[in-house]
């Protein structure tokens, strides 16, 4: 059995694993990224932990994927463009390999590879053309097609969630106005349901946060009071999954996936969230592009991001080339 290392950073934390060619992981490790000490202090911890998990799983590894936000160059393996690391034409891969023997390092964008997980060893494992999307603290997406990822000019394609929809008016912190992930997100949802609290609207929400408390209210609170009957939180959670199929309908007329895997933390709302967005997207859409559509949540699920990078090492060394 062979085995590979995954690796998940974030802007709080990273998260390392090793994971066997099955996608069962071994052993998984959290240590708080502290970019605030450079990048090659970051690449030196990450190094450490990395040989600490092998030696607690006790075996060896055949190389190691590595998913980093922002905009990557995946040929080079370098972090082009990272806001919340502060990284710039960062040489990820080169550095770490240097540390770790020379084992090879491929280095991805954190969405790409979680989708790759999703659809070698995830939900997606018998479909051919997988759109993942994730509805977490922002929106994104990747696509998968025929075993390769798809990247577009220069890596770019995917931000699905940095499109301007009418109806949407917040400014985006890329500095667009409308963006749906202002909306279609757990960000998004929270922010919503505060305003309603702020206008004024009868709701269970303003109950328990009142004031300025409204400010604490989270994406899984407008859940729990969708499921009590809030009409508040059902219009957030309606108007949220409406704009998400919007998006979505522009997305599977132009790659016609045949499934589309939606994770990330809010995706937890499940059909509160799916069930607009389905209506939507059958609305906006031809019936072609989702007559046979399948719509399924996750199955990698929290350590998706650490499955999906070694997955993703695994399948560049045994293809030989670029996925
Ligand atoms: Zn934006």
């Amino acid at each position: 059995m062979k085995h590979y290392a995954g690796v998940d950073i974030g802007g709080t934390n990273m998260v390392i694993g090793i994971v066997d060619e099955t996608g069962k992981t071994r052993k998984m490790v959290k240590i708080a990224t502290q970019v605030q000490r450079g990048g090659e202090d970051v690449v030196a911890r990450l190094a450490e932990a990395i040989e600490r998990v092998k030696q607690e799983a006790q075996v060896e590894i055949e190389g190691v994927g590595i998913g980093v936000p922002g905009f990557v160059d995946h040929v080079k393996g370098t972090s082009v463009f990272a806001a919340n690391l502060g990284w710039r034409d960062f040489p990820l891969a080169d550095l770490l390999s240097a540390r770790i023997g020379g084992l090879p390092v491929f280095v991805n964008n954190d969405v790409r590879m979680y989708v790759y997980g999703e659809a070698t060893g995830g939900a997606g494992r018998g479909f051919n053309h997988v759109l993942g999307i994730t509805v977490g603290t922002g929106m994104a997406a990747a696509m998968f097609n025929e075993g390769r990822l798809y990247y577009g000019s220069g890596g770019r394609a995917g931000e699905l969630g940095h499109i301007a929809l009418e109806g949407i008016d917040y400014v985006c912190n890329c500095g667009l106005t409308g963006c749906l992930e202002t909306v279609a997100s757990a960000t998004g949802i929270a922010r919503q349901a505060r305003e309603a609290v702020e206008r004024g609207e009868s709701t269970v929400l303003a109950e328990k946060f009142p004031g300025e408390k409204a400010a604490n209210i989270t994406a899984a609170d407008v859940s729990r009071a969708y499921d009590a009957g809030d009409p508040a939180a059902i219009a957030v959670l309606n108007r949220t999954g409406t704009l998400l199929g919007r998006g979505l309908a522009t997305a599977i007329t132009l790659f016609s996936p045949d499934l589309i895997v939606v994770g990330g933390g809010a995706a937890q709302a499940g059909e509160r969230l799916l069930k607009p967005m389905r209506e939507e997207m059958e609305r906006a859409a031809l019936s072609f592009y989702w007559k046979d559509l399948h719509i399924k949540p996750a199955e990698l699920l929290e350590d998706a991001g650490v499955v999906g990078s070694a997955l993703y090492a695994k399948g560049r060394l045994e293809a030989g080339v670029i996925l």
